[in-house]
């Protein structure tokens, strides 16, 4: 239901969503806006001209377009990701109080049950946050990351770490050894989990299976594993399943198992390719080969899960520049994707102590800059081709120094 109103001079609007509470203000200050799941966490919150979205670990960022068009983006330090929130209840206490004290006009006047999670977003300060991320720490192994689609999905940690972890561009999972979950140790998980999210689970728009490499479990694992999800879960009405998937190596699945996984609500797999060129797999430590990928979509494909590819862009630096959109062209054309599938162009973003790093410079690689990463993108976009009767695949960019979970 949407509420209109006003108030201290500005104009006030309350959407009580089945998942979530939505304030807006307009007035002097210009626009305000804060969203809460329905346990009354902030989840996103407009002001000032820059747009915040916070994580279920606390974590916060910033993002804002400058004045020359630019954009721009910070992670919060705790002070300000505390200030913020104070910020978000003092208006959803000073609301509260004059929804009772008639102080502000409503062209409605709120349900109980909307009091209740307007009274939730009110109580949620500092404190009560720092209990919930320190709960979020105690059900979650670090959430290394999601595709962007899957950011609001229900992780569910079937695995833990990858089963590689040799890929010198990566350093997601080097804390902690890959291991597949046992039935009852996931149906704790799952469990914990639930508990965490509570009435913020409605929220969440589909299920991931974490970690990096869940799918490589195998089959007999896997199915009793998703029987679990599916005994405390209703997989369809959360969107069903999503996952990554190494698809050069490992335990390779054949199109009937991924029919059997469909059936148990597997919608999506996401493969990191980074690249179709198989000489620059090799200097990125990257298990396996190419045309390996092409065998799984097509297996995928074929039993009805879409896909998600993502390509690495600026890897190799100049040396790999022309075959790498060269061979990445290639390699994603052989693959029958369609409108249902994704192809994610994510920068190449080079950190302290990353292997990578050490192996461009003994290499002697020269890094492309930003822009002539963005660039590489555009051209292997150019290169594709799709099936009119399939259509083309949604292609974005993946910045995963925006990931938030
Ligand atoms: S296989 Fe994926 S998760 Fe594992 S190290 Fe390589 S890029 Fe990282």
């Amino acid at each position: 239901m949407v509420i209109l109103g006003k108030w201290r001079q500005q104009s006030v609007t309350l959407s009580f969503k089945p998942n979530a509470l939505t304030i807006s203000l307009d007035g002097q200050e210009g626009p305000r806006v804060f969203s809460y799941d329905l346990c009354g966490r902030l989840w996103t919150a407009m002001l000032r001209q820059v747009s915040y979205r916070r994580g279920l670990n606390g974590k916060v960022v910033a993002k804002w377009i400058a004045p020359d068009g630019s954009r721009g983006r910070r992670w919060l330090e705790p002070e300000e990701a505390n200030h913020l929130l104070s910020e978000a209840s003092e208006i959803a206490t000073h609301l509260l109080q004059a929804t009772q004290t008639g102080e502000v006009l409503l062209s409605e006047k709120p349900s109980e049950d909307e009091l209740t999670f307007l009274s939730r977003a009110a109580a949620y300060q500092a404190d009560i946050a720092t209990a919930d991320a320190q709960q979020y720490h105690a059900v979650y192994k670090p959430v290394g990351i999601l595709p962007p689609d899957q950011y609001m999905a229900v992780v569910l940690q079937l695995t833990e770490g990858c089963a590689f972890n040799t890929c010198t561009f990566c350093t997601f999972y080097r804390d902690r050894p890959f291991r597949i979950k046992k039935p009852p140790e996931f149906r704790e998980h799952i469990a914990s989990v639930k508990k965490f999210l509570a009435d913020g689970l409605n929220l969440r728009r589909t299920i991931f299976l974490g970690d990096a490499n869940a799918l490589i479990t195998p089959m007999p694992q896997l199915t009793a594993l998703l029987d679990e999800v599916h005994n405390a879960l209703d997989v369809e009405k959360l969107g069903g399943i999503y996952a990554f998937l190494d698809g050069f190596s490992g335990e390779k699945k054949s199109r009937e198992d991924y029919a059997q996984l469909a059936h148990l609500g597997l919608k999506r797999v996401y493969i990191g390719l980074e690249s179709g060129d198989p000489e620059l797999l090799r200097l990125l430590k990257k298990p396996g080969h190419p045309a390996d990928a092409i065998t799984a979509v097509r297996e995928m494909k074929a039993a009805g899960v879409a896909v998600g590819l993502i390509v690495l862009l600026g890897a190799g630096g100049h040396q790999f520049e022309r075959s790498h959109v060269r061979e990445t062209i290639r390699v994603l054309n052989e693959m029958p994707l369609d409108a249902d599938d994704l192809i994610y162009f994510s920068e190449l973003i080079e950190s302290e102590g990353m292997p990578y790093v050490q192996s461009a410079f003994e290499e002697r690689l020269q890094p492309l800059t930003s822009d002539e990463r963005i660039h590489q993108g555009e051209l292997i976009e150019q290169g594709l081709r799709f099936t009119e009767a399939g259509g083309t695949p949604h292609i974005s960019r993946y910045d995963i120094r925006e990931f938030v979970y």
